[in-house]
């Protein structure tokens, strides 16, 4: 099997996770959710590829025109959810 060393603590051994990661891009934080990210099963320490975050950048920038998440035109404050 290919397992990866931590770069952190060169001791632990990095396993994938999907996890929703909390992503800053360009001023905006986005939700991502299913990112693979290396975990550490040592010192717990998170890395994520450079082809994840390239793929986490698209998702911003396409949330950011409105394309996946709420358009930008709904007011958060008066209550959608009003039942
Ligand atoms: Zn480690």
């Amino acid at each position: 099997m290919d397992q990866k060393l931590c770069p952190s603590c060169s001791e632990g051994i990095l396993i994938p996770k999907y996890k929703q990661v909390l992503f800053t891009y360009q001023g905006g934080q986005y939700q991502i959710p299913d990112v693979v990210v290396q975990v550490c099963n040592t010192c717990g320490e998170e890395v994520i590829n450079a082809t994840e975050i390239r793929r986490m950048e698209k998702i911003a920038k396409q949330t950011r025109r409105g394309n996946i998440t709420t358009p930008p035109h709904t007011h958060p404050a008066v209550g959608q959810n009003r039942r």
